[in-house]
């Protein structure tokens, strides 16, 4: 059985090293930090892949507790920026023994994402800490060891693009986490059926399924037509406080006409 682990890049820290070297507080990011979005890619992805039953998957955090022995090991990030929009997505790899080993896994996440990638690609390892990542130290992989950022998420056009497609954890599916299953599997299992298709574009990931899609008609015109009894109500409430408020005005002149003809 074929072995990949899937870090979750940040996940765990408080504060920032300032290292590369080490974990650290990761980007902040304008709608979320990149270290409550990572678990979320990782978390999906780890599920699909289990869920085949072809792959025994180990997760991390920021903090190795142990030296991994696996083919497969695949570090998930999002970048930040000082310069907003100045980064986009990369790759980072070590070296590799013997060297450029990590190359071919690298090439095919590129080819994978850059079908739905509509922004800036960075160089491969463009800063040391894609190239010299703590993370490569805790691995020994017979295929490559890799980290992944996503883009830019203080970037506000690629922040955008990116925070549905990581999507919002708590067992819902992540169109990232999916992309990234589907990476893993043809990369170690080329040729296989190993049951992960290939997410395709979001706007049709998130569609619901034909059969799902009538009962989601249903509840949505149940939904609107409750609006309308609300606003009826509303309406119904709004007539009777002015006919009440008429009453009242008319028993105050009734009351006034009373007390002069007793006086
Ligand atoms: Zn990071």
């Amino acid at each position: 059985m074929k072995s990949v682990l899937l870090q979750a890049g940040h996940e765990g820290t408080v504060r920032n090293s300032g290292s590369g070297t080490a974990p650290s507080y990761g980007a902040g990011g304008i709608a979320r930090p990149e270290r409550e979005m990572t678990p979320i890619v990782r978390t999906w992805a780890a599920k699909l892949l289990r869920d085949t039953g072809l792959f025994e998957v180990i997760e991390e955090d920021a903090f190795y507790d142990q030296v991994y022995e696996v083919d497969l090991a695949v570090s998930l990030h999002f970048d930040g920026s000082g310069t907003p929009c100045a980064s986009g997505a990369s790759i980072g790899y070590p070296a590799g023994d013997p060297p450029g080993s990590n190359r071919p896994a690298a090439d095919l996440w590129r080819a994978i994402y850059d079908d739905i990638w509509p922004f800036r690609w960075k160089k491969d390892n463009f800063t040391d800490n894609l190239r010299y990542y703590y993370g490569y130290r805790w691995t020994s992989t017979s295929d490559a060891e890799m980290l992944i950022e996503f883009g830019e998420i203080s970037c506000p056009e690629q922040d955008a693009w990116l925070q549905p497609r990581v999507g919002d954890g708590e067992g819902m599916p992540s169109y990232l986490g999916h992309l990234v299953a589907f990476f893993v599997a043809e990369r170690l299992e080329p040729g296989v059926e190993h049951g992960i298709e290939h997410p395709g574009m979001y706007e049709e990931w998130i569609k619901p399924p034909e059969d799902r899609r009538e009962v989601v008609d249903i509840l949505h015109n149940a939904l609107v037509s409750n609006e309308r009894a609300k606003r009826d109500v509303f309406d119904a409430q709004q007539l009777l406080s002015d006919a009440l408020e008429r009453i009242h005005r008319t028993e105050m002149r009734i009351n006034r006409a009373l007390r002069s003809l007793e006086s």
